[in-house]
C-alpha cells in the first residue's frame, strides 16, 4: 500500500504572518515560501534597529535559522494561476494550498548581511547630523522621532507631517499625547504642510506653507507600498477591494477560492493592520490547514474573529502612548510593555528563536 505523498503548501511573503505560517506548518506538508530576501526580520524594531545596532542584531533573522523543513525561494512572485505560483526567477511553484501574505513591499537588501550593513548606514547617517528632517507623522516616523532623540537629545529634529494631526489611525488624544511627548523634548513638528526634498540651497528645504527646514540628512517615514498590486493580472484580481486588499471569507480564504488563503495586513478585515493581529491570523490558518492537511472537513475549520483595536507607539525607550480599545494611555506604564524590548524578545519565542 502507498501512503500519500505530501501536500505542497505555498507561502507567498515571509513577513509576520507568512513566517509563522511557514513555521507552524512546516512538519505537516512540503511547504515553500517565497520572498525576495532571505531573512525575516521584525519589522516594528527596524526604527530602533536604525540606532541602536543590538536590535537589527536580534530582529534580523535567517529563514533558514526557524525553517529547517522549508523550501526557500528568493524571488518576487509575479503571477498565480489555479495551481501554481510563478516568480520574477522564472520558477513555477505548484500548490495544493496558497497562502498568500504580501502585506507591503519593503526596498530590503536580499542577504542578513546587508540588512545589517544597511543599519549600520542608517546609524552613521544619524550620528554624522546635527540636524535631521523627518517627513511624515505616522508610527514609523513618531517611532523614528522618538529614538533619534532619546539616543541623541542634542540633535535638531524636525518633523513635517502632511495631516492634521499626528497617528491618524488611531484617535486625537493619542495624537495630543504624543505630540506633548515629542515637543516636551525640543523636536519642532509641523502638521498640515508637505515638504519638497529638492533643496533650495544646501541642506534647505521648503515647505508648502513656506517654511525652510535646515537638515544634514531626511529620512521619509510616509508608509510602505502595499503588497498587492502583483495580484491585480491573475485569477485574484477579482477578489481585491477598492484598498487593494484581499476579500476573505470568515476562515480567512480569499472569497470563492476553496485553497487560497490570506493572511496579515494584505486582507480587508475590519481591524488595524497591526502584527500581533498577523500573527493570530496565521496561527488559525495553519491550524486550519491542518486539519485540512490530515484529511479533516472544511466544516470543522476555525472562524476568524476580528481582534481588537490594540495600539502602541513607541516614545524611546521608556514611554509609549496606547490606545486599547478607544482608551488612551501615555507615558511609563504603556512605555514598560511595549518601549523597552519592543516585543523582540517575545516574538522571538513565537518563531522558535531564543529570546
Ligand atoms: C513603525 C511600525 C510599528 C509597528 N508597531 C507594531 C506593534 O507594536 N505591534 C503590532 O502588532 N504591529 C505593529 N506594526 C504593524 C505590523 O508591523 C504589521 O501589521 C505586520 O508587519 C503585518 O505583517 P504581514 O506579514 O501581513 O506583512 P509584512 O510584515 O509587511 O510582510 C510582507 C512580506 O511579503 C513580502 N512580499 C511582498 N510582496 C511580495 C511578492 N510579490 N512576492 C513575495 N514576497 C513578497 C515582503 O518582502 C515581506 O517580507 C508596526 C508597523 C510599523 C511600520
Amino acid at each position: 500500500m502507498h501512503s500519500k505523498s505530501p501536500k505542497n503548501v505555498v507561502v507567498v511573503g515571509g513577513g509576520i504572518a507568512g513566517a509563522l505560517l511557514a513555521k507552524n506548518l512546516q512538519d505537516h506538508a512540503n511547504v515553500t515560501l517565497i520572498d525576495p530576501k532571505e531573512y525575516f526580520e521584525i519589522i516594528w524594531a527596524s526604527l530602533r534597529s536604525m540606532v541602536d545596532l543590538s536590535f537589527a542584531e536580534r530582529s534580523l533573522v535567517n529563514y533558514s535559522d526557524f525553517l529547517s523543513q522549508v523550501k526557500l525561494i528568493t524571488s518576487y512572485a509575479t503571477h498565480i494561476t489555479e495551481s501554481e505560483v510563478l516568480t520574477a526567477r522564472g520558477d513555477r511553484v505548484p500548490y495544493d494550498y496558497l497562502v498568500i501574505a504580501t502585506g507591503h513591499v519593503y526596498s530590503d537588501p536580499v542577504t542578513r548581511a546587508e540588512g545589517l550593513s544597511k543599519y549600520q548606514e542608517e546609524l552613521n547617517k544619524i550620528k554624522s547630523s546635527s540636524s535631521i528632517m523627518i517627513i511624515g507623522g505616522g508610527p514609523s516616523g513618531v517611532e523614528l522621532a522618538g529614538e533619534i532623540v532619546n539616543e541623541f537629545p542634542d540633535k535638531k529634529i524636525t518633523l513635517v507631517h502632511r495631516g492634521p494631526r499626528l497617528l491618524q489611525f488611531i484617535g486625537s488624544k493619542a495624537s495630543q499625547k504624543a505630540l506633548e511627548w515629542l515637543t516636551s523634548k525640543k523636536v519642532e513638528v509641523i502638521l498640515d504642510q508637505s515638504v519638497d526634498l529638492t533643496p533650495t540651497s544646501e541642506g534647505a528645504y521648503q515647505t508648502s506653507g513656506g517654511e525652510t527646514i535646515v537638515a544634514d540628512q531626511y529620512f521619509s517615514c510616509t508608509g510602505s507600498q502595499s503588497g498587492s498590486s502583483w495580484l491585480k493580472d491573475t485569477i485574484l484580481m477579482d477578489n481585491l477591494d477598492m484598498k487593494g486588499k484581499l476579500v476573505v471569507d470568515k476562515h480567512l480564504r480569499v472569497e470563492g477560492h476553496r485553497s487560497i488563503f490570506a493572511i496579515g495586513d494584505i486582507t480587508n478585515l475590519p481591524e488595524l493592520k497591526q502584527g500581533y493581529l498577523a500573527m493570530r491570523h496565521a496561527e488559525l490558518t495553519a491550524k486550519n490547514l491542518r486539519l485540512l492537511l490530515g484529511g479533516g472537513s472544511e466544516e470543522k475549520m476555525t472562524v476568524y474573529k476580528p481582534g481588537r483595536p490594540i495600539a502602541f507607539v513607541s516614545l524611546g525607550k521608556k514611554d509609549a502612548v496606547a490606545e486599547i480599545n478607544g482608551f488612551t494611555m501615555s507615558g511609563c506604564f504603556p512605555g514598560l510593555i511595549k518601549s523597552g524590548d519592543l516585543f523582540v524578545g517575545k516574538t522571538r519565542k513565537t518563531y522558535g528563536l531564543n529570546s
